[in-house]
């Protein structure tokens, strides 16, 4: 089992604890318990699936152990990350009689933790709560740093706060469930972080390509310890992402356009990946990025089984104006995190993310379409 300790600057009370290992979750009556007296109820928010897989049993464990628990849960699915799920969620927890002596569990995927840490950001002026993330994305990503959001018409996670968990659970032997297209799809938030800050353990990850399908516990644990550490070191340099933070939205500038543009048929992870062979190209196009790290890049997509002709199907044009959109964009225009090498992420009087003329841009994503 791994444990890390996040010490977020200049602040008391916000320091938190990611537990990742098998069984962690065993942990958990007696981690509620050093709140007896301060919190009266807690709320797990999960999905449809994730109800009917973990939340259910998880309640009734809780309740034996004398806890005071309830469950709401909303359909699966990206498309309800919005404004009026929230709504709903709100409505339920003032239903049950929630005081800010409540505490949430967002248990579930990136979707669950996103919403259910957006309820409890600005339920009664904000809440507590904590994460036990059910997929991998989850686990090596959205669970840790305190973005929570929801989507909307205008583009993904538009509309959000910062708000830190108390702890963060994550069970390694949950992922069993896990459909494989789900692994791959979170390993890919692994292997981006991989490619700007850990060339070995990009190495590590396509070396055992095999037993990450396999969900070999071992294997897992060490790709979800090593990507959670470096995302702990940069957002407690930069919790904001005012600035380094930036590094890891790599991949996610052109990412997040192809999954609008899909209408998140796309899944996160996927597009994601897309997202880095794009913006590696435009790495390379500037002359960054030397062009045998972007052949083994495109090796890494391949062997991942992402299929990068889907690319084809979203014109230049509309990709550059959704880009456009993005939270990371100014003045209107979009910037991208670049690489140098696989392990180093390109870094410049300081600046992490750079703008660019839609010519380079288009130029990039027609590489992909001849
Ligand atoms: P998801 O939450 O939709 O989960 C994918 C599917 O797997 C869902 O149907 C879910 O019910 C199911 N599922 C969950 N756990 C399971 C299990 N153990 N076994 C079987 N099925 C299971 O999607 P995701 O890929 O986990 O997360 C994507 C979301 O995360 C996106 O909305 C993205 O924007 C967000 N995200 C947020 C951050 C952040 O910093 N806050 C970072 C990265 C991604």
């Amino acid at each position: 089992m791994f444990e890390l300790k996040v010490k977020l600057p200049d602040t008391k009370n916000r320091n938190y604890q990611i537990m990742i290992g098998s069984g962690v979750w065993d942990k958990l009556p007696n981690f509620l318990a050093n709140y007896k007296n301060s919190i009266a109820r807690f709320v797990i928010i999960t999905d449809s699936i994730t109800k009917k897989l973990f939340g259910e049993k998880l309640k009734e464990q809780l309740r034996k152990k004398g806890l005071v628990v309830e469950l709401v849960a909303f359909p699966a699915g990206e498309k309800f990350k919005t404004q009026e799920t929230k709504t709903k969620l709100d409505h339920q927890l003032f239903g049950l009689g929630c005081g800010r002596d409540t505490m949430v569990m967002a248990l579930g995927g990136g979707v669950v933790g996103d919403l259910a840490g957006f309820v409890a950001a600005t339920y009664m002026r904000g809440i507590p709560y904590i994460h036990l993330p059910t997929t991998i994305l989850a686990m090596v990503d959205s669970s840790v740093g305190g973005k929570t959001s929801i989507d909307t018409p205008y583009g993904k996670n538009l509309i959000g706060a910062f708000h830190q968990p108390e702890a963060v659970f994550a069970d390694i032997s949950v992922l069993e469930s896990l459909p494989e297209k789900q692994v791959a799809n979170g390993v890919w938030e692994a292997i981006k972080i991989f490619l700007t800050h850990d060339a070995k353990m990009f190495d590590y990850t396509m070396d055992n390509w095999v037993k990450v399908l396999a969900k070999d516990e071992k294997v897992i644990t060490k790709i979800v310890a090593e990507a959670v550490k470096l995302k702990v070191g940069i957002v407690t340099r930069d919790e904001r992402e005012s600035g380094e933070r930036q590094v890891i939205n790599f991949g996610h500038t052109v990412g997040h356009a192809l999954e609008l543009l899909s209408d998140y048929k796309l899944m996160h992870g996927e597009a994601v990946a897309l997202g880095v062979l794009v913006e590696s190209k435009i790495s390379e196009l500037s002359g960054i990025l030397p062009a045998a790290a972007f052949s083994r890049i495109t090796a890494a997509v391949e062997r991942t089984g992402i299929d990068k002709s889907v690319l084809k199907k979203y014109p230049a044009r509309e990709i550059i104006e959704k880009m456009r959109l993005d939270k990371k964009s100014r003045g209107g225009a979009a910037r991208i995190v670049l690489l140098e090498e696989i392990g180093e992420v390109y870094v410049k009087e300081n600046k992490f993310a750079f703008q660019f003329e839609n010519g380079l841009i288009k130029k990039a994503l027609e590489y992909f379409y001849g």
